[in-house]
């Protein structure tokens, strides 16, 4: 039986941490088992923020498939390729800017929002506005049936069923509509407390020497009301105790709360419970990454041979829409 097709993508923006592999990677590794997968380093994507600065792109894709590869994602199994190794997506993105009216990209909650954020850029690009647009194009041309994406990126999947409806009232059934395939959120917090990201300094990361996660987590905020060990704490707003409900089993949560509410445990015991179960998560991850840095050849060889896969895919789509939109001259019509 034919399993549906899902695509998802992510940015090369250097070595992976756990909020990436906790909120996709993880997930994605386990959807290889029912659906028919198209994984995406989308380069062009980095480039609509970080244009200006584009010297570790090609680094940071070898890192990105990497961290994929030591994380499970199975090329016999799944399509793992590079963005613009497929030029069919900027084709469909220019023909997709045709039709796509120009307010609907504004109103796209993330466009502001991020301007706003990333203030020490200039973002009042067409690369930028467009994003959606070409975000659009690489779920499409693959006909995906769903998306994986969390709750925040629901929007953008959104746009692309408003667009695949406009294209397919203008020129008939081409695309089906690509579903929401809703993930889990799963809060990563970082050292410091806040959201793990690499800009913040509080990331640890997939390809991190074991024997470093453990300091790393040593000085880890905690809940700021228990200052001595003789404190009761409470753990639902600790961010180590965020990360045991990701990592640690049941029973090692209870321990930690009930220790914790009762000054039974101190800290530095909980955060040891927490970096046995995390780097135990992680221990296949960290005994395959090796020997994949170790031959970045046979990295480059799986994306090369996964971006040939998927332009065969995205050029049968692209047939089917030059001639709904009239402009294939390779066929008598
Ligand atoms: S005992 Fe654990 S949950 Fe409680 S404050 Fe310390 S680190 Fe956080």
């Amino acid at each position: 039986m034919k399993r549906p097709r899902i695509l998802s993508g992510m940015r090369p923006t250097g070595p992976l941490h756990l909020g990436n592999y906790m909120g996709a990677l993880d997930n994605w590794v386990r959807l290889q088992d029912s659906y028919e997968c198209f994984f995406s380093i989308v380069d062009w994507h980095s480039l609509t923020t970080d244009y200006a600065d584009p010297g570790a792109v090609r680094e940071n894709v070898l890192e990105v498939a990497t961290d994929w590869l030591a994380s499970g994602l199975d090329p016999a199994r799944s399509t793992l390729f590079v963005q613009s190794l497929v030029p069919q997506h900027a084709e469909l993105h220019l023909l997709l800017s045709m039709i796509v009216p120009v307010p609907w990209l504004e109103r796209v909650p993330t466009y502001k929002e991020q301007q706003q954020n990333l203030s020490d850029k200039d973002l009042s690009t067409y690369g930028f506005l467009g994003y959606p647009l070409l975000q659009t194009a690489d779920i499409i041309v693959y006909k995906a049936d769903a998306v994986p994406v969390g709750e925040d990126q629901a929007p953008h999947i959104e746009i692309a069923r408003e667009i695949v409806r406009r294209f397919n009232n203008l020129y008939g059934e081409v695309f089906p509509e690509p579903q929401t395939l809703l993930t889990e959120a799963k809060r990563i917090p970082g050292t410091d407390g806040r959201k793990m990201s690499k800009s913040y300094g509080n990331a640890i990361y997939i390809k991190e020497d074991p024997e470093n996660v453990r300091p790393k987590l040593r000085p880890m905020v905690t809940d700021p009301a228990r200052k001595r060990r003789t404190d009761p704490g409470d753990p639902e707003i600790c961010p180590v105790f965020d990360l045991h409900k990701v990592f640690s089993p049941p029973g090692v949560r209870e321990w930690a709360a009930q220790g914790c509410r009762t000054a039974g445990i101190g800290c530095l015991d909980c955060k040891k419970a927490l970096a046995d179960h995390l780097l135990a998560r992680l221990a296949e991850v960290h005994a395959r990454r090796p020997e994949f840095a170790s031959r970045p050849d046979t990295v480059w060889d799986v994306l090369v041979e996964g971006s040939r896969k998927a332009r065969e895919v995205a050029e049968a789509t692209m047939d089917d829409v030059r001639s709904a939109m009239k402009i294939r001259y390779d066929v008598k019509k």
